[in-house]
């Protein structure tokens, strides 16, 4: 065992504190990873404030993780000693159903091991990258290209893949109109990699605080949602609308901006039970679903997709010390667009 620094979260309420934590010993397929850099996701702030139902404690979230490999068990032949490498939201999954036949072991049948706070195979709690090592199985590790350096790669391994999967999915690229709701961590990479697969990309944000970054990460248009104009004058213009808030929204107001067959699609995860008029539906054969982030072989291709398009994450690098202010600022909206821990500061 392997006894690290870690940051945790000790309840719903508390500030997170500096603990430490163990890293179990290398199994045969296991990578030890030296964590560099680690983002902070709204997903932690609601897991460990137990928005989405009670957590347990010690918990070390962290789900973004960027970093080197230092050790790997003797059958591993994915990674060696030296790669830079990723670890997204899974750690592991049960590897033979359907979906993980598939590639998709974000929607195992059995559940997918989440990076913190799920049952791990060793049947111990799952501890993520607010830390300065991990142990991860080598097929739930990716690779970091050479072009991507590991402080704007961090962010890639969640908000990264959760905005490219339904890009994807959902067809975005030329010839194709997407508004993207939010512009917060995810919000801000949807942006991006919508921008370079060559959709035309509008922002839809609060308000116009934002609006000179919109444009500069590569949207073409921008608008306040706090102006009811917008509503009106986007009325039925959008083939994709991807809506990253972290609040409930008012989801018949944006089925109302899809075009004929139009998709709104939400990865935004609030607790709170969303409520639609399904007339928003049917008069234009319009469709609202979900996504959740994307599978190991998708995210080492949003990786690779990105590293080609030269796109990181706009990251503000922060110390360990000044988690709990970033936790603050990103519940207040208040991120330009990603904060990321650099685990030095933990050592
Ligand atoms: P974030 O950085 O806080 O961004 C959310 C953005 O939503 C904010 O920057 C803000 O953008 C907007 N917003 C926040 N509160 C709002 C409100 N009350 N009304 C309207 N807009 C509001 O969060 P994130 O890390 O991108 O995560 C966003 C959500 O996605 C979270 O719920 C997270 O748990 C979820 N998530 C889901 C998946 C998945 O697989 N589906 C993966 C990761 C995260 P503006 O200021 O521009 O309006
Ligand atoms: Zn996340
Ligand atoms: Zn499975």
């Amino acid at each position: 065992m392997l006894t690290v620094n870690a940051y945790a979260a000790t309840s719903p309420t508390a500030p997170l504190e500096p603990v430490t934590i163990e890293r179990r010993d290398l199994g045969a397929h296991d990578v030890l990873i030296e964590i560099r850099y680690a983002g902070i996701c709204h997903s932690d702030i609601h897991t460990a404030r137990g928005d989405w139902g009670p957590a347990s404690y010690p918990l070390v979230t962290g789900h973004e993780i960027a970093g080197v490999v230092t050790e790997v068990g003797p059958d591993v032949t994915k990674h060696a000693v030296g790669d830079r490498v990723g670890v997204g939201c899974m750690v592991d999954s049960c590897r033979e159903c359907r979906y993980c036949e598939a590639g998709e072991e974000q929607f195992c049948v059995e559940g997918n091991i989440g990076t913190y706070g799920a049952t791990g195979k060793d049947g111990v709690m799952t501890q993520g990258g607010y830390s300065t090592h991990v142990v991860v199985t080598e097929d739930f590790v990716v690779r970091i290209p050479d072009a991507l350096e590991l402080d704007v790669a961090a962010p890639l391994l969640c908000a990264g893949i959760t905005t490219f999967s339904p890009l994807h999915h959902w067809n975005a690229g030329p010839g194709r109109t997407v508004a993207v709701v939010g512009l917060g961590g995810l919000g801000h990479m949807a942006v991006r990699i919508a921008h370079a697969m060559g959709a035309e990309v509008t922002v839809l944000s609060q308000s116009l605080k934002k609006q000179e970054d919109g444009l500069r990460l590569g949207a073409d248009h921008y608008f306040a949602t706090s102006d009811p104009a917008t509503f009106e004058q986007l009325a039925g213009t959008f083939d994709l609308v991807l809506n990253t808030v972290s609040a409930p929204v008012d989801v018949d107001a944006y089925l109302g901006l899809l075009a004929v067959d139009g998709a709104l699609v939400n990865v935004g995860a609030p607790p709170e039970a969303l409520s639609l008029n399904v007339f928003s539906l049917i008069m234009s054969r319009r469709s609202y679903a979900g996504s959740l982030i994307g599978g190991i072989r998708e995210t080492q291709q949003m990786l690779d997709f990105c590293a080609e398009h030269g796109i990181g994450a706009e990251v503000e690098v922060i110390a360990a010390d000044r988690i709990n202010e970033a936790w603050e600022r990103v519940l207040a909206s208040d991120v330009r667009y990603r904060f990321v821990i650099d685990a030095a500061t933990l050592a």
